[in-house]
């Protein structure tokens, strides 16, 4: 089984593919037909590789994290993506893509966002490339996620609000979408996650790999092995996974750890665990796993943390769940807290709520002393300190 890279139709073994309106065929064409040539040239790799480093800070510290591994009793490593400029792993992607953007011809973004963060990484991107920046965001998160809002607009984004449905993450994607459609020769739409129709999952994902490359260097040079035991990262959509779990998927020794947001718990009716609660369906493009109703309506997610408050996952992930490739927790809100609140305590770092979720996996699963065990610490906890300070 290939699990890194989909098929010619963008599948991952059942996952995946372009389901579309016919309007935008001429948009997801032409991306489809330009993007691996574009992103493995060598001029593009020098530019992308040049803003990474100098730009956003790459490459991220692997942290070997002392105290943690002393009280679980083995060695803990942690990939330090809270490192990076604006504070997650998503600004690989969004400069990524933005640059891919112009090398097609493009002047403006859009993008979609819920808790904002994509936003400010796709707002701080068209920033420094000089782009046109568009950001639609439910008119309920508007309220929720006000300094974000300020970023992106400090940043020169223009902040649209989605007034349909439920005025969240999934109708902000459906005025993105209706925007695309009426503007197919200037626009590139930014996705911000392992979702969407092909090519993005894999454009993503590809973006994200870096992650798994610094990893597998880093590794060698501190213990003589490129290959961990395991690697674990919290998953939304699942960018930051992929990117952790790429240059690893292949390598059979290396076991993947995905936690999964389950709120409340996967029986509350206020959860986020896509693999454990849904069925396969057809979200924002592509076929996958979905929280849906049995008559097909998508099902609002509940996550203490924004970022992984998503009713879907990536294909590369449902495929990964499928066929055993990777193995999936669900962590709930309060484990996430006490997870955040421990590592705070003994390290001396802030996680993002998401990433909280990645480390809770150590109280599930029982490691050896001499694993090494590598967490995906996608993010900073900064934007999380209201959060935090309610349940101190
Ligand atoms: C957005 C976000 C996530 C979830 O997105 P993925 O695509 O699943 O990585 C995780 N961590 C942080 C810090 C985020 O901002």
């Amino acid at each position: 089984m290939n699990y890194k890279n989909p098929d010619k139709h963008g599948y991952y073994g059942e996952f995946g593919g372009a389901f579309i309106p016919e309007m935008l065929y001429p948009n997801v064409e032409e991306l489809q037909s330009n993007y691996l040539e574009i992103i493995e040239s060598e001029s593009f790799q020098k530019e992308y590789q040049d803003l990474l480093k100098n730009y956003v800070g790459r490459a991220t510290p692997l942290y070997f994290a002392k105290n943690l591994s002393e009280k679980y009793n083995t060695r803990i490593y942690l990939k330090r993506e809270d490192l990076n400029h604006t504070g997650a792993h998503k600004i690989n992607n969004a400069i990524g893509q933005v640059l891919l953007a112009k090398r097609l011809g493009k002047n403006r973004i859009i993008a979609e966002t819920g808790a904002g963060q994509h936003g400010v990484a796709t707002a701080t991107a068209c920033a420094l490339l000089g782009l046109e920046c568009i950001v639609y965001m439910g008119e309920i998160d508007i309220q929720r996620q006000a300094p974000n809002v300020a970023r992106m607009k400090m940043l020169g984004a223009e902040v649209i609000p989605a007034t349909s449905g439920s005025k969240t993450l999934k109708d902000a994607v459906n005025e993105a979408l209706r925007d695309w459609i009426n503007n197919p020769s200037t626009t590139h739409y930014v996705i911000g996650s392992v979702v969407g129709p092909h090519p993005f999952p894999d454009l993503v994902a590809r973006f994200q790999s870096i992650i798994s490359k610094e990893i597998k260097e880093q590794l060698l040079e501190q213990t003589g092995h490129e290959n961990p035991d395991y690697v674990i990262a919290c998953v939304g959509g699942g960018s930051n996974a992929a990117g952790a779990f790429y240059h690893f998927v292949e390598e059979e020794n290396v076991q993947l750890i995905a936690a999964e947001a389950g709120g409340f718990g996967i029986d509350s009716g206020k959860s986020a665990a896509t693999t454990f609660l849904g069925t396969l369906g057809v979200l924002h493009g592509s076929k996958s796993l979905v929280m849906q109703t049995s008559d097909g309506q998508v099902i609002e997610p509940h996550s203490i943390s924004a970022g992984l408050d998503y009713p879907g996952i990536g294909p590369f992930h449902a495929n990964l769940f499928t066929e055993n490739r990777a193995e999936f927790f669900s962590i709930t809100d309060e484990e996430a807290l006490q997870s955040a609140f421990q590592l705070t305590k003994i390290e001396g770092v802030i996680p993002a709520l998401e990433s909280a979720h990645a480390l809770a996996v150590l109280d599930k699963k029982t490691f050896e002393k001499d694993d090494i065990v590598v967490i995906c610490l996608s993010g900073r906890g900064d934007k999380d300190m209201e959060t935090y300070l309610k349940h101190l």
